[in-house]
């Protein structure tokens, strides 16, 4: 039987419970999944605080908590590049093939359509608190995060000092203005 996978792609910063579920559920639709860490390249930034290897981390360890049999995905970093119209090539060049792409983004969406994909929007699950903005907001205030997001995100930001690491990124920006 011919193997079925299917793309996932998100910034995931960082790591929730949202995208677990997005990722154990397409797991019921295609033999396998590639997941896609976007926007690679960036760390530091208080929209994106966590370097590419930080997410690998994070899923990767959340993905083992959940029993996720491992030969059911890939998980590769994908850097951005400044052509929309070449970025589906680019995710293509470093991806095993893939089929369906399943994407809540409109843009991701179009831009594998016109290549022919099939595209499926994922159900959401909580997106209003579900969401790293909604989370990033709440490590910067001193909210409750930890409910919204796997253990092992909790150990990673705990392991690079994230909190301190997205409060300080905060104070810069502040004092620049
Ligand atoms: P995201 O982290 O916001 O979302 C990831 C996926 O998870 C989405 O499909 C979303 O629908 C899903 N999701 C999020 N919260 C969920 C929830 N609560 N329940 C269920 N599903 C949930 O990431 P994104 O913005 O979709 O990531 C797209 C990436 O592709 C970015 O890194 C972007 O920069 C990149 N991109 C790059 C180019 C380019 O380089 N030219 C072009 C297009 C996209």
């Amino acid at each position: 039987k011919k193997v079925t996978r299917g793309l996932l792609l998100g910034r995931m910063q960082p790591v929730h419970n949202g995208h677990i579920q997005i990722i154990e559920k397409t797991l019921n639709y295609v033999d396998e999944v590639v997941i896609g860490i976007g926007s690679a390249q960036l760390s530091h930034e208080l929209k994106d605080p966590f370097t590419a290897g930080e997410r690998i981390m994070m899923l990767t360890q959340a993905l083992d908590d959940y029993d996720i049999d491992p030969k059911r995905y890939y998980i590769i970093p994908i850097e951005d590049i400044n052509r929309n119209a070449l970025w589906v090539a680019q995710v293509k060049m470093l991806t095993p093939p893939f089929s369906k792409v399943y994407s809540g983004n409109p843009l991701v969406k179009r831009l594998f359509k016109e290549e022919g994909y099939e595209t499926y929007q994922p159900e959401l699950f909580d997106r209003e608190v579900l969401s790293g903005t909604e989370i990033r907001y709440r490590i910067l205030n001193d909210g409750d995060w930890k409910s919204l997001v796997p253990k092992a995100t909790i150990e990673v930001i705990d392991e690079i000092d994230g909190v301190n690491r997205i409060k300080e990124l905060s104070r810069k920006e502040i004092s620049e203005k």
